[in-house]
């Protein structure tokens, strides 16, 4: 309900009525019929609703990480000199060349740069108690989000994700990069990206690629890109704990999979078919399934994959045990 704001004692001003976002802590005014879910916050843009939104005040990533994620990055700190050659490698490329190619290339957000997707981001890291990296919206035509660098990490997002999405799932997608961050993902992370950046064929001329391929084997290649994949269930996670709402994940994943079609697919179709999939495929038939990823040249695993994780993260109870912590 909303409340009374007492803040004017003026008996000539009629007293407004306000609700406190439930995510951001604005406070907006409301007409006195105001029901929670009917307006959009002014500030982040989200459904406004005064009901309790949680914040994390000291998450562990070992209480959300994904065991897939754990397992590849075990088995991928497991290879001798791994360390060193990433450092070595991400030493020559720089934080600063990926900071520079992006402040002359995108549109750097902040509280007056499209504030609403600064809100989000504030929202973000506050739930997962996060400091605020750097903030890039960047047109391009592949339907992508990217987290990245060395000791300051940066979050861009591209333009074409972001036209797709409501602002709720707009959430979600900040929230995931918001999870690389937390879940200490950062530096693998990026230099996997650099290896798939430099698959293309453009750049694969570039001094850089031979550097690349002389500081790192073929396996700590290999293994970078297998956990590559599996880092995204965890991060689907952490976004489910900044929105609060597995369904906000599950419209995000089906807006992936059916790109512009989207508003012509049915919803609880779709979760029929994720929950089918999980169904189909057993221990053996999933590390097939990882190994044809792999090799696909994916950067991340398949979405209906993706939505039918999180339904079983929710259904088994962990994530109901998260938020009564
Ligand atoms: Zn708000
Ligand atoms: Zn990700």
């Amino acid at each position: 309900m909303p409340k009374k704001d007492s803040g004017n004692s003026s008996a000539a001003v009629a007293k407004s009525l306000y609700v406190r976002c439930r995510y951001c802590g604005q406070k907006n005014t409301v007409k006195e019929d105001y029901k929670n879910g009917e307006a959009k916050c002014g500030r982040c843009k989200l459904a406004l609703s005064n009901e309790p939104h949680k914040k994390f005040a000291d998450l562990s990533k070992h209480e959300y990480v994904h065991p897939s994620d754990s397992k590849a990055l075990a088995a991928l700190r497991a290879i001798p000199g791994i360390d060193t050659a990433l450092k070595k490698l991400l030493s020559v490329t720089g934080e600063s060349a990926i900071r520079v190619m992006f402040t002359a290339s995108a549109v750097k957000i902040t509280p007056k740069q499209c504030p609403d997707l600064h809100a989000k981001l504030q929202i973000a890291c506050t739930t997962l108690g996060v400091d605020m990296p750097d903030f890039f919206l960047q047109q391009n035509p592949m339907v992508n989000a990217f987290t990245g660098g060395v000791e300051k990490p940066i979050i861009v997002l591209h333009t074409s994700l972001i036209e797709r999405l409501n602002d709720e799932e707009t959430l979600a997608v900040i929230a995931h990069e918001v999870g690389h961050i937390h879940a200490e993902h950062v530096l693998y992370l990026t230099a996997a990206q650099l290896i798939l950046a430099l698959a293309q064929i453009p750049l694969a001329s570039l001094p850089i690629a031979g550097i690349l391929k002389d500081v790192l084997s073929a396996t700590m290649r290999g293994a970078l890109l297998a956990w590559m994949r599996r880092a995204e269930l965890s991060c689907d996670r952490a976004a489910l704990l900044v929105t609060q709402d597995p369904h906000v994940i599950g419209r995000t994943m089906m807006k992936l999979c059916g790109g512009t079609m989207a508003s012509r697919i049915d919803y609880d179709l779709f979760l029929e078919q994720a929950r089918e999939f999980q169904k189909n495929y057993d221990e053996k038939w999933l590390d097939k399934f990882w190994a044809d990823i792999l090799t696909s040249g994916l950067s991340h695993p398949f979405p209906v994959w993706r939505v039918s994780e999180i339904l079983k993260w929710v259904e088994d109870g962990q994530y109901a045990d998260l938020m009564k912590k």
